[in-house]
């Protein structure tokens, strides 16, 4: 071997070396691998595709959006408490929800149930404009603030979704984090033509909903069985 080719070869090995050591290659995001694991254990194998999708649930540091006492399980198969007895969802459902979305850049996205705003920072990844709203104001608050750290652009409002966001709609896209025993009327009236719902509804038992509205009609499909906590505010009335 050349002595340019040795050169060459330590030049790789140090790069390598350098690469390997996640202090050295990105110190902000020691998560980095566990969140690609993440995205090819729990996510790819459980048959979700999209790659916008799965793009997205790379990129986005879930372990900013838990509780510091629970930041080291942020990538582990399930859902997570963060406060106010909320739950942030197992990534695979977030990712299969935001998949049946069927998102291009220009959909107008609504999200019931903001929580942690993670669900809404993948949204934000892969539209322009998204919507949220919470019913605990310092959920919302929260939430408002770790988005606007990471420099996500989302709406968030502190309100009850039953009724929607009126005055933004109508929404290509509505994705609901919170499980009604039924779905809310002024949802599906502020769903756009050929627009998208995804939603749990039941108590016990609940089912992951699609529903799309398409000449003006609504069709419903059964996805899996969920478990979410329940809608609050006007739907228990
Ligand atoms: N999408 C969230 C998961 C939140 S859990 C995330 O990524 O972290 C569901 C959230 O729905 C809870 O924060 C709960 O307070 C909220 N919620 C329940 N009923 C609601 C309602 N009627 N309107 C808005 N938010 C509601």
């Amino acid at each position: 071997m050349g002595f340019t080719n040795s050169i060459c070869w330590l030049i790789l090995l140090i790069m390598i070396g350098f690469a390997d050591n996640p202090a050295l290659s990105d110190s902000s995001d020691i998560y980095l691998k566990d969140r690609h694991k993440m995205v090819d254990s729990q996510i790819i194998r459980r048959g979700v595709k999209d790659k916008h999708v799965l793009e997205a649930m790379k990129k986005v540091p879930r372990h900013k959006f838990v509780p510091a006492n629970v930041t080291n399980y942020a990538y582990e198969d399930e859902p997570l408490p963060i406060g106010y007895g909320q739950t942030i969802s197992q990534p695979y459902i977030v990712a299969l929800m935001t998949e049946l979305l069927e998102l291009e850049q220009d959909s107008r996205v609504l999200e019931i149930g903001t929580g942690s705003g993670y669900q809404a920072a993948i949204l934000a990844e892969l539209v322009d404009s998204v919507c949220s709203i919470e019913i605990i104001c310092e959920l919302a608050d929260r939430a408002d603030s770790t988005l606007a750290d990471l420099g996500y652009k989302v709406d968030v409002i502190c309100g009850d979704g039953y009724r929607g966001w009126p005055e933004k709609a109508p929404f290509d896209a509505i994705i609901v984090t919170a499980a009604p025993d039924e779905i809310p009327q002024p949802l599906l009236d502020q769903l756009a033509e050929g627009g998208r719902l995804v939603i749990p509804v039941g108590t016990l038992r609940q089912e992951l909903k699609l529903i799309r509205k398409e000449n003006g009609k609504i069709k419903e499909m059964n996805v899996i069985p969920v478990r979410f906590v329940p809608m609050t505010g006007e739907i228990e009335k």
